[in-house]
């Protein structure tokens, strides 16, 4: 989250595949969420809610419930009925801020979205991937671009809050058409965004497509290049991204489910590093000029100045040829700024 704002306290509800008309290429919703496809009811999401709340970290005034997984849009109304219900009583003691849902651009029913609104619900997180139809095409999405910004206006007309989820590297898609994409979800002004780059997950359609040699995933470096790139763009803009990178799940990270791809269980934090080095390359001593230094950065940026074991230390020394002996923090100065001293 940018802007120093207050992160919100998710508690998610995984209704995996439930609500989805066909498989998109990619997906294979049981593995990321760790939980086998079946019906989630009343009884199961205040059971999570009531285990989420114990936690120590938890926060009503910055909470939120959420049905992630799924098309959530499309259930049908009465299990909508049911699951949203489910949080009304938590809703009612103040101890959610509001329900968020993720769903596809192509299935908001007017009567459904009423339901949502009555019930809470805040934020409808939109599966966009791309705004290229060909690459929409490819991955088997069943939804133009012309659909996803018909979604983004006609949920904000409503008062929805809309977030927008991204995946770079999908069938058909570069660099450049990629970025494209973020320039046009910039132009539809999303509350907030989200980038995870495709993985070929066993199973999928994606996997046959790569075992064929139809399919050529983008390298971890790629993927935190145009991640990176892609962050800052919306994040100049206003659009704060709020996850880069699939999280972990044990299912997932059983041996051999993750074919292919630029899968790293810290992938938003090799991003936000990238992002910092980029920042920061400008004040480094130029190449050959000191031989043994100490930085001092915002203590805040102690984490992203050190990267993810140690890389951001040898990225200076690489930029440099100065050997870093230590890096310290410093409140006063502010973010991105760094003073390089000779020792
Ligand atoms: S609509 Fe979303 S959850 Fe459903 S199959 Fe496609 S990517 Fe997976």
């Amino acid at each position: 989250m940018s802007g120093g704002r207050r992160k919100t306290f998710i508690v998610p509800v995984f209704i995996p595949n439930q609500g989805c008309p066909h498989r998109c290429v990619f997906c294979e919703q049981e593995k990321i969420t760790a939980q086998q496809q079946g019906p989630v009811d009343a009884r199961r999401v205040t059971r999570i809610i009531e285990t989420a709340i114990c936690s120590r970290r938890f926060d009503p005034a910055h909470a939120e419930v959420a049905f992630y997984g799924g098309t959530f849009t499309n259930l049908n109304l009465q299990v909508m009925e049911e699951l949203l219900g489910s949080v009304s009583p938590f809703l009612k003691k103040g101890i959610f801020t509001g329900i968020r849902v993720s769903t596809r651009p192509d299935s908001l029913d007017p009567e459904k979205l009423a339901l949502m609104k009555r019930r809470g619900v805040r934020t409808v997180e939109l599966g966009v991937q791309s705004m290229d139809d060909h690459v929409l095409a490819l991955s088997g999405r069943g939804h133009s671009a012309r659909d996803s910004e018909k979604a983004v206006g006609l949920l904000k007309n409503l008062g929805f809050l809309v977030g927008i989820q991204l995946m770079p590297g999908l069938p058909g898609d570069s660099r450049e058409v990629f970025l494209s994409t973020v320039e046009k979800v910039i132009g539809l002004q999303p509350a907030m965004a989200r980038l995870y780059p495709a993985l070929v997950i066993k199973g999928t359609a994606l996997a046959r497509m790569y075992e064929k040699g139809d399919y050529v995933p983008l390298g971890l470096a790629e993927a935190v290049e145009i991640c990176a790139e892609s962050c800052r763009m919306l994040e100049k803009a206003g659009i704060p991204v709020i996850r880069m990178g699939l999280m972990s799940s044990p299912t997932l990270l059983l041996q051999g489910q993750i074919l292919a791809g630029p899968w790293h269980t810290a992938f938003g934090f090799l991003v936000r590093c990238r992002m910092y080095q980029e920042a920061i390359a400008s004040q480094l001593p130029s190449r050959g000029r000191l031989e043994k230094v100490s930085i001092r950065v915002r203590d805040r940026d102690v984490p992203l100045l050190r990267g993810y074991r140690n890389e951001g230390i040898q990225w200076v020394s690489m930029m440099t040829g100065a050997e870093v002996l230590a890096v310290e923090g410093d409140c006063s100065l502010p973010p991105g700024r760094i003073e390089v001293l000779e020792t």
